[in-house]
C-alpha cells in the first residue's frame, strides 16, 4: 500500500495554488499534531497494521512542521503500520524551510530517504510572479543543505510556461538544475486553477502567457534536453536518473491502493474512494471520534477503466492493450480505429510491444487526445 500524509500549512498562499493549504498558524499545527496520531491509530487498527511500501509527506509544506510535531507523528506511523525495510519515504520541502541541516538530518534519522524540493524557477522574477516566499539563492542553499545532511535522492520541482518566459530562459533553468545533479526532476506546465489570484488576473485580461507554439517548444525541447543529460522521461511531467523514478507516484499511475491521511487527503482502497474533510478543525473532530474513513464511494467499473486508461497514458510505458482487453472485453485499437490512424500519422502516439503510448508531442496535447478517445 502507498501512504500519503497531507500537511496543510504553508508560509503564505502562492498565487496559482489550488491545493489544500493555509498560512501557518501554530494553534492549528497543535491541533494537527494531536489529531494525526489519532487518525494513524484508527486506520492502523482498521486495516490490521497494513504493509506500507512508500510514504509521501506532501502538502502544503511538510518542512514547516516543527520537530516537536514530527516527534508526535512519526513514531505513531512506525507503531501502527508495517513499514517495508526498503520503503521509499519522501518529504516535500520548500527552500525557505529546508535550510537547517540539523532538521534535515533529523528527517533522515526518522527514515525519510527522498526529499522533494519546490524550486519552481531559478529566476527571482518568476518566483515573485508565482507568489513564492523564497528566492533562487535559497533554493541553491537548500539543495546544498540537503546534500550535506545526507540526502542521496533529491527531486526538484519546476513550473514552465510562465509569463515572460521563453524557450531559452526555460532551458537556462533546466541547465542550472542539471548542474546540481539531482536524482529527479518534475516539470509542470503552469495551469490557471479556478478561484486563485491567477484566475482573477486572467479574468481581468492581465495574464499574458507565452504563445502556445513557444510553450510547445519549451516542453518538447526541455524534455529532449533532460534526456540528453541522462534524465529519462517516465511520465508527462517526471524525469529521473536511472533507478530514481518515484515509486510512490508510479504506484498511483499503476492504480495501486493508497491511503491518504490528514485534512483533504484522498484514499482509494479496494475500489472505494474516500476524501477527508478539508478544514483542519472539521477533520480533527472526525479523527477524535475514531470513525475515520467512513462514507467512501465505490468506483463504478466505468470509472475504474477510465482512470486506468488516463493514468496509463500519462506514463512513458503507455497503455497495455492486452490488459485493457482483459478488463473490458473491448479491442481498444478497433474501438478508436479512425482516430488512432490520424494520431499515428501526426506522430502523437506510438504503438509497439503491445503498448499504446503518447509521444512527447502527444503528451503536450494529452488532454485533447484523452477527450477524443473512446474507452
Ligand atoms: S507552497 Fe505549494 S501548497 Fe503551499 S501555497 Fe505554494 S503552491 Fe500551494
Amino acid at each position: 500500500m502507498l501512504l500519503y500524509i497531507h500537511v496543510p500549512f504553508c508560509r503564505s498562499k502562492c498565487r496559482y495554488c489550488a491545493f489544500v493549504s493555509r498560512p501557518l498558524d501554530m494553534a492549528e499545527v497543535e491541533v494537527y499534531a494531536t489529531s494525526l496520531p489519532l487518525e494513524i491509530r484508527a486506520f492502523g487498527k482498521k486495516l490490521g497494521r497494513p504493509k506500507v511500501e512508500t510514504i509521501y509527506f506532501g502538502g502544503g509544506t511538510p518542512s514547516l512542521l516543527p520537530p516537536w510535531a514530527l516527534s508526535r507523528i512519526i513514531p505513531e506511523l512506525v507503531k501502527h503500520f508495517d513499514i517495508h525495510p526498503a520503503v521509499e519515504w519522501t518529504f516535500e520541502a520548500n527552500p525557505d524551510s529546508a535550510l537547517d541541516v540539523d532538521y534535515l538530518r533529523a528527517l533522515i534519522g526518522y527514515g525519510v530517504n527522498r526529499l522533494s524540493l519546490g524550486v519552481q524557477s531559478f529566476a527571482d522574477a518568476d518566483l515573485q510572479f508565482l507568489g513564492r516566499p523564497h528566492k533562487a539563492k535559497a533554493a541553491m542553499a537548500a539543495f546544498g543543505a540537503a546534500r550535506q545532511a545526507g540526502f542521496a535522492n533529491i527531486s526538484l520541482d519546476f513550473i514552465w510556461g510562465l509569463p515572460g518566459q521563453r524557450e531559452a530562459t526555460w532551458l537556462e533553468n533546466l541547465k542550472t538544475a542539471v548542474r546540481l545533479r539531482p536524482e529527479h526532476l518534475s516539470c509542470y506546465g503552469l495551469t490557471v486553477e479556478p478561484e486563485t489570484p491567477l484566475a482573477a488576473l486572467a479574468a481581468a485580461g492581465e495574464l499574458e502567457l507565452p504563445l502556445e507554439i513557444e510553450q510547445g517548444r519549451m516542453y518538447v525541447h526541455g524534455a529532449e534536453y533532460l534526456e540528453e543529460q541522462g534524465y529519462l522521461q517516465y511520465e508527462i511531467s517526471s524525469f529521473a536518473r536511472m533507478g530514481f523514478q518515484s515509486r510512490h507516484n508510479s504506484g498511483y499511475w499503476e492504480g495501486r491502493d493508497y491511503l491518504g491521511l490528514g485534512p483533504g487527503a484522498v484514499s482509494t482502497l479496494g475500489g472505494v474512494r474516500h476524501e477527508n474533510p478539508r478544514d483542519v478543525r472539521e477533520w480533527a473532530a472526525l479523527a477524535k471520534t475514531g470513525r475515520c474513513g467512513i462514507g467512501g464511494v465505490a468506483l463504478t467499473r466505468e470509472e475504474r477503466v477510465r482512470e486506468f486508461v488516463m493514468l496509463a497514458l500519462r506514463t512513458a510505458k503507455g497503455l497495455r492493450l492486452s490488459l485493457y482487453r482483459r478488463l473490458t472485453g473491448i479491442d481498444f485499437l478497433k474501438e478508436n480505429e479512425g482516430l488512432i490512424t490520424a494520431l499515428r500519422q501526426n506522430e502523437l502516439i506510438r504503438i509497439s510491444a503491445g503498448h499504446l503510448r503518447l509521444t512527447k508531442n502527444g503528451f503536450l496535447v494529452s488532454n485533447l487526445i484523452l477527450e477524443r478517445l473512446r474507452y
